[in-house]
């Protein structure tokens, strides 16, 4: 039986928790005391995932727990940063043992597999919500950012857009009777994304610019073209879309689900022509695919395919406050 909120926080928390030599005070106190190395930086990011918006209501705990971690994890990824540490703040309808203890299975997973300890947090009753706060490391001379992309420079994206995009789709689409073979790669794809901290680690020293493609390819590009002052061309026929998808949505849908689907949380980056080899080598090392894509210009906004005539792209993707949005 659980008999309150430091009991809760004892037994599926703190219980689950990686150590690490770095914290001096961890869950338990007003604050946690943490040590950045002196030649380091700390990159600090936060993401939010709320019932019905990031994830279904009935959306396995587990699956929820890895999901707070990965989007967070995807957004150090794109800084280039060595994760460290994370505050976890939650909002529970109700305290159900079962529940909680999924979730933070599904959250601890990922924390061990990617050298993060919890080392706080936050729990309140109120809607299904959770938020994490993520600290990371990276040189102190270095980091990835959205604004570095130049004229001439190449851009690649991981993994396969559209992916995670597509496996919703199918979720939604109660009607369509696919293999599970072919549905299995698109749900992974949609509920246990995998961050690419590894690729984002040894871009730092490659990459020119950098971003993770959450909310849409299109406009996580248009976002990185516009950090840079430059135009990004992409080649739509270059996508490495994912397999699954074209065969079950055709060739034309998966690729609209590629530039405009969310929760991909790939990374798309640039680099310079000149270091295409050295990423090649790199690349190789990665548990996902590096596909080229496209290349900087000249100006400013989204191209797609090679005509010069056409102009840029209306950029779709997911925005919560886009005007005309009412939630
Ligand atoms: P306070 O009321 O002083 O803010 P809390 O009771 O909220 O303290 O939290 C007590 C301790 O438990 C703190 O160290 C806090 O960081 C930690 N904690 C609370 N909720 C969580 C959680 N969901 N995961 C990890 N640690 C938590
Ligand atoms: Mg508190």
């Amino acid at each position: 039986m659980i008999t309150g909120e430091s009991d809760i926080i004892e037994r599926y928390f703190a219980a689950h928790a990686l150590t690490r030599g770095d914290i001096d005070v961890g869950i338990g106190d007003d604050g946690a005391v943490v040590r950045v190395p002196s030649d380091r930086r700390l990159v600090v990011a936060t993401d939010t995932i709320i019932s019905g918006v990031h994830f279904a209501a009935d959306a396995a705990p587990a699956d929820i727990g890895y999901r707070v971690l990965a989007v967070n994890l995807s957004d150090l990824a794109a800084m280039g940063a060595e994760p460290a540490w994370a505050v976890l703040a939650l909002s529970l309808p109700a305290v159900e043992e079962q529940w909680l203890e999924e979730f933070a299975r599904g959250f601890s997973g990922l924390a061990r597999s990617a050298g993060v300890a919890l080392i706080g947090g936050d729990l309140t009753r109120g809607e299904l919500a959770a938020t994490v706060t993520i600290h990371g490391f990276v040189p102190v001379d270095r980091h990835l950012s959205r604004g570095g992309a130049a004229r001439g420079d190449v851009v690649y994206v991981t993994g396969t857009p559209g992916a995670a995009a597509a496996g919703l789709k199918l979720r939604q689409a109660t009607d369509l009777v696919v293999p599970d073979v072919k549905s299995e790669s698109l749900s992974e794809a949609l509920l246990r994304p995998e961050p690419r901290i590894a690729a984002g680690r040894s871009l730092l020293s490659i990459a020119s610019a950098a971003i993770d493609i959450s909310d849409g390819l299109l406009i996580d590009v248009a976002r990185l073209a516009s950090a840079s002052q430059v135009a990004v061309r992409i080649e739509p026929e270059a996508l490495p879309l994912a397999s699954a998808a074209a065969e079950i949505f055709g060739q034309s849908e998966a690729m609209r689900l590629a530039l405009e689907g969310g929760d991909d949380y790939e990374l798309c980056f640039t680099i310079a022509a000149a270091a295409s080899s050295v990423l090649a080598r790199a690349s190789r090392t990665w548990d996902c695919r590096c596909t080229r894509i496209g290349q900087i210009e000249k100006g400013s906004g989204v191209y797609l395919g090679s005509d010069r005539e056409a102009g840029p792209v209306r950029v779709f993707g997911h925005d919560h406050f886009a005007a005309g949005r009412s939630e």
